[in-house]
């Protein structure tokens, strides 16, 4: 028996995928080589447009146990540099404060309602692929065995086996001359600024939460997260050492580089709690996302520093990008070059990642040259439309895919849209959580119908009035969100709807 699509690794990226392929009406089955859940967190919060992407599955609400739609955050820190967002007009920078455990358990929970398999202890150990489709083997609790699949999905992390058994480079650089170290604690509620939140470190002075703060001899961040507060450092030209981490080897660390002592306890309440010590850091992006029927997926295809938590804002919408591309191949309907626009859109988004983790990098680097560039960049900062410039560029709301058409929203993702249909309001958010082709007629003679003959099976017609006054008239979203076409003409004439059918053809196959 042939699978439609295997995955290696059920960690976010892994798992996302199969809900998306799920809700496409393929059955993947997902490989895990962990017995359990991991206990180790490494995300603490998602940051971007992922979480509106999140929102358009109805994830939002789970993870953030809020029926509220998600809304933008008024500030966030580039390279250890404040950014006040609270005066963009279209302030793209969405956070949601989640760890990646609860992350991992809601896909996870996710995955198993939409009747995903999920094989625990079953690793990946081999594959080899011809024309019709690819041979994995698999280590799993009983023993070695084969499975058949017409594609197979690498999600299985930066140390992806799935990479190395396809002969992908990865190129990019090692860096080893940094140790960071972090752990849960409990700090004194005199320490704690009522107003502002910060901490006010006895005989250093007040830090303000969240905020990465660079002092001369290295990085110091003090992060209360509604789960657990976390304190981290980062030095440089310093070794780790080979001992345990110990909270008291996170006091000498804050001594050295804020000068001063943060008196602190160990964490309380139910863990697990962070104590982590972690020395240098990969920059690295696959050579190739695919090869013939096996394809790369989160880590797996691209890993960068954590600074500014863009991994998961990349790797989630990676998922959701291939997602439908891949079932499309698989139900038969998929235009030629569709399953390949995964890299073409993806690549450029990993590109963006790896330059300004690394600029954010350098900007947080120890050195007299550092602090003279940061003047600078603060100075930069003061214009809002720098501001705005990193909060797109940090979100991912820069990106716009290379889509046919010139209406300013085609190869961006929909707009938040409030609609009046039938059966009463809802929000655009909500009618995409099926994942499923959208052409959205807010015309006042409902005139697009006719241009979906042929594709009823592929996509769903909404006709509905725009609850605010708009130009918009009509939207046709592919399922990851982004707009493949769209009008603002209330009467669409024979040209437009061309460019409409020709739209469909392209992101949804030919008419049957
Ligand atoms: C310290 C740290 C902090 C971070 N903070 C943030 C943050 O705040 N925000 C953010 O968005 N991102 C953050 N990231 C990045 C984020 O954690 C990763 O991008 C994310 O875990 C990648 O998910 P993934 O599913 O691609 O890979 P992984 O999470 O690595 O999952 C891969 C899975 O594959 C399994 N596997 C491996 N090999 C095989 C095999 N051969 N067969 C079967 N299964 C296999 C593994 O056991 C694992 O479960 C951080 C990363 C680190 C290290």
């Amino acid at each position: 028996m042939t699978e439609d699509v295997v995955i290696a690794g059920a960690g976010p990226n892994g798992l996302m995928l199969a809900c998306e392929l799920r809700l496409a009406g393929v059955r993947p089955i997902v490989l895990e080589r962990l017995p359990g859940r991991t206990e180790v967190n490494r995300a603490n919060g998602l940051v971007g447009q992922v979480v509106r992407a999140l929102d358009r599955r109805g994830l939002y609400e789970r993870l953030s146990g809020s029926a509220e739609p998600p809304r933008p955050s008024a500030a966030f820190v580039f390279g250890a540099m404040p950014l006040d967002l609270s005066r963009l007009d279209d302030n793209p920078m969405y956070g949601l404060p989640v760890p990646q455990r609860r992350i991992e358990q809601a896909l996870e929970e996710r995955a198993r309602e939409l009747g995903v398999e999920i094989r625990r202890g079953h690793e990946l150990t081999g594959l080899s692929q011809d024309a019709d489709g690819v041979t994995a083997e698999i280590a799993g609790p009983e023993g070695g065995y084969r499975l058949r699949t017409r594609y197979l999905v690498g999600a299985d992390g930066g140390h992806s086996v799935t990479r190395k058994l396809c002969g992908i480079g990865f190129p990019g650089v090692t860096r080893d001359d940094s140790v960071s170290r972090g752990a849960h604690v409990t700090v004194p509620a005199e320490l704690i600024d009522p107003v502002t939140g910060g901490l006010n470190v006895p005989g250093y002075g007040p830090i303000p939460p969240f905020m990465h703060h660079r002092t001369d001899h290295g990085l110091f961040v003090y992060a209360p997260f509604p789960t657990g507060t976390l304190v981290n450092t980062t030095e440089w030209h310093q070794d780790g050492g080979d001992q345990p981490m110990s909270l008291d080897e996170l006091r000498q660390s804050i001594r050295r580089v804020l000068g001063a002592d943060l008196p602190f306890g160990p964490p309380e309440g139910e863990g697990p709690h962070q104590l982590r010590r972690l020395t240098g850091g990969n920059t690295r992006l696959a050579e190739r996302f695919r090869d013939n029927r096996v394809l790369l997926l989160g880590d797996a295809a691209h890993v960068h520093s954590a600074i500014g938590g863009p991994g998961l804002n990349l790797g989630l919408q990676d998922a959701i990008n291939l997602g439908w591309k891949l079932a499309a191949e698989i139900h038969g309907w998929a235009p030629p070059d569709l399953l390949d626009s995964y890299e073409t859109e993806r690549r450029p988004a990993a590109e963006r990642v790896v330059m300004h983790t690394q600029a954010q990098s350098a900007l947080i680097a120890p050195g007299p040259e550092v602090t003279a560039l940061r003047a600078l960049f603060g100075e930069l900062l003061r214009d809002e439309r720098t501001v705005k410039h990193i909060a797109d560029m940090m979100s991912g709301a820069d990106i716009r895919y290379d889509l046919d058409g010139t209406h300013p929203l085609i190869g961006r993702p929909a707009p938040d849209l409030v609609l009046e249909t039938e059966t009463g309001s809802v929000r655009l958010a909500e009618l995409t959580r099926t994942a499923r082709p959208l052409l959205l007629d807010l015309t006042p003679g409902a005139a697009l119908a006719g241009a979906l003959h042929g594709r009823h099976d592929r996509v769903d017609l909404v006709t509905a009035k725009p609850s605010r006054e708009g130009l918009l008239t009509a939207l046709l979203l592919r399922p990851d969100c982004y707009v493949a076409w769209a009008s603002d003409s209330p009467n669409p004439d024979v040209k437009e709807l061309d460019t409409l059918r020709a739209a469909l053809a392209s992101a949804f196959g030919p008419a049957r």
